[in-house]
């Protein structure tokens, strides 16, 4: 299985990394910043292999991309097999309106199927070709829904936290999982609404010791020492397991 980081940074672009999203394989998306038109390109990612794009949550830095590539889709990349978008409940309602407020009727027919498909926790769920599960996260809970994604691809498991602050539910997340993504915005300390060094500390002694910990939505670059099987990502980095 191969990961490759288009960005790794928080919101702010931290250290001017760009924001935090991954590939897997090459065809399956979790999450969708505004820099993910320009950084697939780069990467010479097929566009059109893209078969689901997973959606953590409603912030900026996690899906102002999707847009970008509808507009793709609709003028310059011809595709005609569906395209899975996995998000918080609601998700279709969310993106294509907001797909439709950056370019007007940008939503309609392109030759291709978006099929939507609401994350819900507590069973295995398909999307195309890629079975998963969602876990509720903690992150901003009085404002909007955030979900972990864990799914087996490739005959690996990679599960990803998304934002959050560390929860029992990141240690249900992790079971079983060749590889975790996590959010570590604080290069020290933890919280709030996010994790940090002492939460990956923590959840390094608490998971299995092969599963190994990727670090991103950085705020900085935190010192691993006495760390074992634990990285940080890296814009447009690849990592193979
Ligand atoms: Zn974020
Ligand atoms: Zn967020």
């Amino acid at each position: 299985m191969e990961i490759t980081f288009l960005g790794s940074s928080n919101a702010f672009a931290a250290e001017g990394r760009y924001w935090s999203s991954f590939l897997v394989d090459k065809k399956y998306l979790f999450d969708a910043p505004p820099t993910l038109l320009p950084h697939l390109k780069q990467l010479k990612i097929p566009l059109t292999e893209i078969e689901v794009i997973f959606l953590t949550h409603h912030h900026g830095d996690h899906f102002m991309g999707v847009p970008f590539l509808f507009l793709e889709y609709m003028y310059m990349t011809e595709r005609t097999n569906d395209l899975y978008i996995v998000g918080p409940p609601g998700v279709k309602d969310w993106i294509e309106d907001f797909a439709d407020r950056c370019y007007p009727n940008i939503t309609r027919d392109a030759g291709y199927r978006r099929i939507y498909v609401d994350a819900s926790p507590g069973k295995e769920q398909t999307a195309g070709p890629v079975s998963f599960w969602s876990v509720p996260m903690c992150h901003v809970t009085e404002s909007m829904d955030a979900f972990g994604y864990r799914a087996a691809i490739s005959g690996k498991t990679v599960a990803y936290t998304g934002d959050t602050m560390f929860c029992e539910e990141v240690i249900a997340l992790a079971e079983d999982t060749d590889v975790l993504i996590v959010d570590c915005t604080y290069s020290e300390g933890c919280g709030p609404e996010h994790m940090g060094l002492d939460d990956v500390k923590v959840i390094r002694k608490r998971i299995a010791p092969e599963t190994t910990m990727v670090l991103t939505h950085l705020g900085g670059q935190p010192h691993l020492d006495g760390l074992a099987n634990v990285v940080t990502a890296a814009d447009l980095k690849t990592f193979t397991f």
